[in-house]
């Protein structure tokens, strides 16, 4: 029997992580996500990815420059190397959005086992604003200041008599908690172990910390973001907030308009002054070459 051990291979405890374990980051009024356990960290995402030529880890620069290359021409096997678990508390109305990133493990709080906490979530004035015009799914400028106290108590009130009546039924007519809790508005909060590897982690911050998603998922999103993966993987944090989340796309129509707009000759003339260069500089002399061609 050949064992070949490497560091690389070891478990991987990382301090500042160790220290985040069991800390509740609290989102929103009452909501949290807490660290529970992690697996993997950059350098297991590099080793995965130089499996086919057996090298193990090299430099830290090497290292960061492989994930870069890794993350700009999605290959993301490697990512998936790495592993996180979450306990997450939420309002019911984002655990919904949530629960819709299907390539993750969940195990969550059954209103059917449990009492539910009189829990529900309440946002401050300032979230309180009227319909917004250009995104059908989001929300525009403060409804007046009066106005949104009256809506804020309304839907204390709501919940406060929703979860009086919630009680009742469970202690004095002892109906089935799994019937009790229909009555329950869907600010109530939620519970639940999240597990989920970093390839589809980033995915979901992709979609969820962009300013089209509703603002209470992108707290979450940008708790996880910027306090947990940030420093759990530094190398793939920056190199995906590089080319994923301060990345444009355009499609071939845009390209099309963004050649008529910008200037040829230049353009031509950067990519004739860099046509021996490598990597990543040769890789947008190459967009810019399409763009030019889109004419
Ligand atoms: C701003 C915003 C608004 C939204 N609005 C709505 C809405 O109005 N109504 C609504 O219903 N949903 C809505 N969604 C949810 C959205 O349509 C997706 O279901 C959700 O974002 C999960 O994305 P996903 O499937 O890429 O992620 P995941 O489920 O995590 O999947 C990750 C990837 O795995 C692959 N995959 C996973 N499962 C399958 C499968 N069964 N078959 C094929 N490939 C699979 C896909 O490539 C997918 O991109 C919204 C999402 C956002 C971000």
């Amino acid at each position: 029997m050949i064992k070949i051990m490497s560091d690389a291979m070891k478990s991987v405890r990382i301090a500042a992580m160790e220290e985040l374990i069991g800390t509740e980051i609290k989102v929103l009024d009452k909501g949290f996500v807490r660290l529970i356990d992690y697996m993997g960290d950059d350098a297991a995402i590099v080793q995965a990815a130089r499996v086919s030529y057996g090298a193990g880890t090299k430099t830290v620069n090497e290292d960061a420059g492989l994930i870069n290359y890794l993350m700009r021409h999605r290959h993301t096997s490697p990512f998936e190397m790495c592993e996180i678990k979450l306990h997450v508390k939420m309002p019911i109305f984002i655990a919904r959005q949530w629960l819709r990133h299907r390539t993750a493990n969940v195990n969550e709080l059954s209103g059917r086992y449990s009492v539910i906490n009189n829990e529900s979530y309440l946002p401050e004035i300032e979230e309180l604003c009227v319909q917004s015009k250009g995104n059908k799914q989001g929300r525009d400028v403060q409804i007046a200041e009066e106005r949104a106290k009256q809506i804020q108590q309304y839907m204390q009130d709501h919940a406060n008599e929703t979860f009086e009546q919630y009680d009742n039924m469970i202690n004095n007519d002892n109906l089935a908690r799994e019937l009790s809790r229909i009555t329950l508005p869907q600010s109530t909060y939620t519970e639940m172990y999240w597990k989920i590897d970093l390839h589809n982690l980033l995915h979901f911050i992709s979609l969820r910390n962009k300013p089209n998603a509703q603002k209470e998922i992108r707290d979450f999103a940008d708790v996880i973001a910027e306090q947990i993966v940030k420093i759990w993987v530094p190398h793939s944090y920056n190199a995906f907030m590089n080319y994923k989340m301060n990345a444009v796309t355009f499609s071939g129509v845009e390209m099309a308009e963004l050649s008529q707009l910008l200037d040829k000759e230049k353009i031509s003339a950067f990519i004739e002054a860099n046509s021996k260069a490598k990597g990543e500089l040769r890789e947008m002399c190459e967009k810019l070459q399409a763009m030019l061609n889109k004419q």
